[in-house]
């Protein structure tokens, strides 16, 4: 199975679609991955893509662990973590992104 090859049907609506939608506000690899019908690890492509071609800039909400209040700082990835390091809870949230003007206030 070739894995770094993308299949053409419709991509380019579907890359407006989800800039469009991070755009609008904040998604997660999940929810983008369940509306487009598609892996997460390529609406983590699609995202990086869309930050990209845009010339916005990505920001990412922390991940965050609802047992104990953990927020995952510092992290660049868009994926949830698998677990949190302080209590070992696996319930870890996703992170969130957004696409934003690079100028827009703080
Ligand atoms: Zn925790």
């Amino acid at each position: 199975m070739a894995g770094g090859e993308e299949a053409e049907s419709g991509a380019g609506t579907r890359r407006q679609q989800i800039r469009q939608l991070l755009e609008e506000g904040f998604q997660t690899l999940e929810s983008l991955a369940r509306a487009f019908q598609i892996r997460v690890k390529d609406a983590e492509e699609e995202v990086r893509h869309a930050a990209r071609s845009s010339g916005k800039k990505l920001r990412i909400e922390p991940a965050e662990c609802p047992s104990c209040g953990f927020v995952f700082r510092g992290r660049d990835r868009l994926g949830a973590p698998s677990r949190c390091p302080r209590c070992r809870g696996e319930e870890v949230s996703e992170p969130r992104f957004t696409l934003r003007h690079e100028s827009a206030g703080s």
